[in-house]
């Protein structure tokens, strides 16, 4: 990894290389969450023909950090309010919040709207009740995904003990006696996600680390985890928040 920059009209691209094998002789250019620009290029591609293709590409790459930075500002300036658009397995809801004269926050999907009905209507209350609601959703989500993957993982017994916990900047972790930890945020994800994530730490039950056998274990068990994982990566600004 490095870093090189390209010149585009009066503005200056900067971004790393990856080199990697398995490409099929193509230059890849993702653009990451952290609006961090890389490129993944097969072993041995001269500079020269990585900086064409991020010029060919220079307009795409500039539409996608600005929308990476609408995004961000969005996302910090959550309010809690009618008409925000909130996460759930991979689909976005469109916030209601209503009054309710009971004592406590109740919370339901209805079509494509994600009703919220608090005591009262200001935003401390709102994302209590959304919070509330999320860890219970994510509780049996989780269990249940757990309880459908573990079978066909030889070295998993049973549904391994496990717990949530918010985390700012992880989906989930595995201790070193087994024990899973899952962020209650990633229910906002897509299922295939959520699998990967649960995949990932159940994985760790065998490997106890990121060594070159972790990853291929990894890969004969979920063959599209990187897809699935750079699906997530996009996603993480939104529904970390
Ligand atoms: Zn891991």
């Amino acid at each position: 990894m490095g870093d090189f920059q390209v010149t585009y009209g009066e503005n200056t691209l900067v971004f790393s290389v990856s080199y990697r094998e398995n490409l099929a002789g193509k230059v890849r250019i993702h653009v990451q969450p952290d609006q961090r620009v890389v490129v993944d290029a097969p072993p041995q591609t001269p500079i020269t023909e990585i900086k064409r293709a991020v010029l060919k590409r220079a307009r795409w790459i500039r539409n996608q950090l600005a929308k990476l930075e609408a995004t961000h500002r969005h996302a910090l300036h959550r309010q809690y309010v009618s008409g925000e658009t909130h996460w759930y397995l991979g689909k976005r809801y469109l916030l209601k919040v209503r009054k309710t004269t009971r004592d406590a926050g109740v919370v339901k999907l209805l079509g494509a709207q994600l009703v919220v009905s608090v005591p009262d209507r200001n935003a401390s209350s709102v994302k209590e009740a959304l919070d509330i609601w999320y860890r219970a959703r994510a509780l049996q989500v989780f269990e249940r995904r757990l309880a459908a993957l573990y079978p066909d993982l030889r070295w998993v017994e049973a549904i391994p003990e496990w717990r949530l916990r918010p985390m700012k900047k992880q989906w989930g972790s595995c201790s070193p006696q087994g024990r899973l930890s899952l962020n209650p945020m990633l229910v906002k994800a897509p299922r295939q996600c959520i699998d990967y994530v649960v995949i990932h730490e159940l994985c760790h039950l065998k490997h106890h680390n990121h060594s070159s056998e972790y990853y291929a274990l990894l890969t004969r068990r979920l063959p599209d985890w990187q897809e699935r994982k750079r699906r997530l990566d996009c996603l993480a600004e939104q529904i970390l928040c």
